[in-house]
């Protein structure tokens, strides 16, 4: 996507700490936050800390070092809030039209309940 990156989006705000979150975890890269409007008992949002919009925007820009450091997010995430034993979801909308509210490239993590097929 070449949408370009508005820095007034809320997860900006987040990352600048102008606006708080119940943090989850924290490394150079990239930041962890509990969802304001949980869909379900675990749900967490994973962001990398650069400017980017989709991922097709960060694939194309991002360096090898932030992309590992997403990744790798996930999972320890994952374990971090208890979702690795029950099983859980990862899910990224892209576009409006796939329901992407914040135009910060973000991974919501679901899990704590069964999970039907599809949720957000
Ligand atoms: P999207 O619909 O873009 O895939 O997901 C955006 C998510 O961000 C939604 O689940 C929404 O509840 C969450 N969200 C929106 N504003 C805030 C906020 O200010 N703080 C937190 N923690 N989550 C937010």
């Amino acid at each position: 996507s070449k949408q370009p990156y508005d820095d007034g989006n809320i997860f900006a705000k987040i990352l600048k700490g102008d606006l708080p979150c119940k943090k989850v975890m924290e490394n150079e890269h990239v930041l962890a936050f509990h969802d304001i409007n949980p869909l379900a008992p675990v749900h967490v949002l994973v962001i990398p800390k650069g400017p980017y919009v989709s991922w097709d925007d960060f694939s194309e820009t991002a360096s090898d070092v932030e992309i590992a450091a997403l990744t790798r997010a996930v999972g320890e995430v994952a374990k971090m809030v208890g979702a690795d034993a029950q099983g859980y979801r990862v899910l990224s909308n892209v576009g409006k039209r796939a329901g992407q509210e914040v135009p910060h490239l973000h991974i919501h993590i679901f899990g704590g309940q069964p999970l039907g097929p599809m949720l957000a």
